[in-house]
This record gives structure tokens, C-alpha cells and sequence, in this order.
């Protein structure tokens, strides 16, 4: 019988050491203690024994019978220990791994990169930034710059009024008159922003649109610098190659006024449908500041000079990108703007 028991023990422990998974268990189990069971069949024997051999046989399968179990236990534990480790190592999140599909990358709207071009040009000639308001004072809209309340360029009809006093600004040039009283000169200031005028959105118009003024107050200014400055300016913004001219204009806050032309950058001069067959396109309007201006901003025109221009940032996108409507600039619309 001791024979039996040390048989039932070494294949009990040799399965044990060979099984690969829990279920299997639950038939050794079966297989030793079960109604069927090898262990269970052993002590039905037991009646036959005499006192002493019985008392021997009980100790000896119960010692057995812990011992299996206490093993049994202890190999179930190691499965639910694995299956543990299986399932973090399956779940286990790499934050290093690469993505599976390219990231789209988001990327500045043409209009940003004309206004950073031309900003950055001017900056390159010493030209400082200057943010004004975009609801003004009509006197700093119209009367300081030269435009009493009768002037005929000062039509009611292209204004937003939010009072008698107070309108959305219709140009960038309200930023000359504080540049002027609250800045000594001598100085050159850019000066972006958004304006706004009544208009029906069309192909070339739209109720809003952004400017950029360039505004420089020093003394013995003249046209020769001006226009050097212009030179300068759009060669850096449309290539060394453009030629430029200025054309005699009309602007209340300027005398005198002028427009300046550059050479089509399309055709190169020899003259096509965006510049009408001339081989010129109107760029920006610029001119020697109105002395009156100055005068009503405390100084004085013998002693100082100064000279603007304001230039619109969708004309020179459309420019350089050749965009022949504004609406795209100012629309939102992804299938345009992935474009650039
Ligand atoms: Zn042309």
C-alpha cells in the first residue's frame, strides 16, 4: 500500500510540474479526490484493515492528501500570477511607439504671411509697430487728418457711425494722429489693422479688409525719400526685378498725393489681362504729409516733415499669390487654404 501511495505522489507531482493550465487541475482533483478518485478508492479499503494498519493508512493518505493539495494550491496561484502578467504585457501602452497616419499640420493663411513679409520688410528699414483702436474718434478719423465735418472725401455714406463721435475706423491713418501726440519725433511706424467700410462684398470689395500704413515724421523729408522707401519696401515683398513709378493722385492728409504703380509682376511689363494691357498695376496710395496735419497735432511743418502710404494686405496677396477674388481671402473655406 505504501508503494501505491508513493506511486499516486510522483505522477500527481510529475503532472503538476508538466501542466499548462488551470483547468487541468480541476481533473487532477477529480483524478485524486473525486467519488472515483485513486486517494478515494485507497481509504475504501480501509474496512478490511485491522485497527493499527487502518490508523497507519489514514495518517499516511491524509499527510499525502495535504501535501498534493498545498501543491495543487500552490500551482494555481502561479497561473492566476501569469494570467495577470499576460494581460498587462497585452494592455501595455508604448508612448513612444509611432502614430499609425501623419498628423495634419495646421499652417499660417496667405493674408498672415503677406502682412509677416511686408511688416518684416519695413522692420528691416527701422520701422516700428503700432496698434491702434479699431472704434476710433471721428477726429482722429477724419478732422485731425485734414477732413472737417464739410469735406467732400468724408462721405456719410461709406462710414460705420456707432455715434456722432465715434465710428468704426475707416483707414489705418487714426494711428498717425496718436503716433503724433503721444511720440517726439523723429520716428517710422508701421501700422496694420483691420478697417472697415460700408460696401457690398463683391470680387475687389468687402465691409472689412486690412491695412498696413507706413507713417515716418523726421525733419528735411521729400518725395526722393519717399519713394525710395517704397523702392525698397516692394522689392523686398515682390523681388529685386519690379520697377516701380508714382502717378499724381488726390488724398486730403497728403500733398502732395500719389499712387504708386509696379511693373505687372505676371507678364513682367509687356502687359496681360490682370494688368490690363499697361504693364502696370496700382499698388498703394502715398504721398508728403498735409502740414495741417501736422499743425494740428502740435507741430510745426516748418520745423518737421513727414510722409505716408497705406497699402491693402488682400491686394498684395491677391498679387502675389494671383488670387483674382478677395472673398477667398477673407472666407474661410479649407479647400482654399490647404492650397498655400
Ligand atoms: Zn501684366
Amino acid at each position: 500500500m505504501e508503494n501505491e501511495l508513493q506511486r499516486i505522489r510522483e505522477e500527481a507531482q510529475k503532472k503538476l510540474a508538466a501542466m499548462q493550465e488551470e483547468c487541468d487541475l480541476n481533473a487532477l482533483q477529480q483524478q485524486l479526490f473525486g467519488k472515483a478518485g485513486e486517494l478515494t478508492a485507497i481509504l475504501r479499503t480501509m474496512g478490511k484493515l485491522g485497527k493499527e494498519e487502518r490508523a497507519q493508512l489514514g495518517a499516511n493518505v491524509n499527510k499525502l492528501k495535504q501535501e498534493l493539495e498545498a501543491a495543487m494550491e500552490e500551482r494555481r496561484a502561479e497561473f492566476k500570477r501569469r494570467a495577470q502578467e499576460l494581460r498587462f504585457e497585452k494592455e501595455a501602452l508604448d508612448v513612444t511607439e509611432a502614430g499609425v497616419s501623419p498628423v495634419a499640420m495646421g499652417h499660417l493663411h496667405p493674408m498672415t504671411k503677406t502682412y509677416r513679409t511686408i511688416r518684416d520688410a519695413l522692420i528691416g528699414m527701422g520701422f516700428q509697430v503700432f496698434d491702434g483702436p479699431e472704434i476710433e474718434l471721428d477726429d482722429n478719423n477724419f478732422t485731425l487728418l485734414n477732413l472737417p465735418l464739410d469735406h467732400p472725401a468724408r462721405d456719410m455714406q461709406d462710414t460705420f457711425y456707432i455715434n456722432d463721435k465715434v465710428l468704426l475706423r475707416t483707414h489705418t491713418s487714426p494711428c498717425e494722429i496718436r503716433a503724433l501726440q503721444n511720440f517726439k519725433p523723429p520716428f517710422r511706424f508701421l501700422m496694420p489693422g483691420r478697417v472697415f467700410r460700408v460696401d457690398e462684398v463683391d470680387a475687389s470689395h468687402s465691409p472689412v479688409f486690412m491695412q498696413i500704413e507706413g507713417f515716418v515724421v523726421d525733419k528735411n523729408l521729400n518725395l526722393a525719400n519717399l519713394k525710395g522707401t517704397l523702392d525698397a519696401f516692394i522689392r523686398a515683398v515682390f523681388g529685386e526685378n519690379v520697377k516701380t513709378r508714382l502717378r499724381p493722385s488726390y488724398f486730403p492728409f497728403t500733398e502732395p498725393s500719389a499712387e504708386l504703380d509696379m511693373s505687372c509682376t505676371i507678364c513682367g511689363g509687356k502687359g496681360c489681362r490682370v494688368c490690363k494691357g499697361t504693364g502696370w498695376i496700382e499698388i498703394l496710395g502715398c504721398g508728403m504729409t498735409n502740414p495741417h496735419e501736422l499743425e494740428n497735432c502740435g507741430l510745426d511743418p516748418k520745423e518737421w516733415s513727414a510722409f505716408a502710404f497705406g497699402v491693402g494686405v488682400d491686394r498684395v496677396t491677391s498679387l502675389k499669390y494671383g488670387i483674382s477674388d478677395i472673398r477667398y481671402e477673407y472666407e474661410n473655406d479649407a479647400r482654399f487654404l490647404t492650397q498655400f
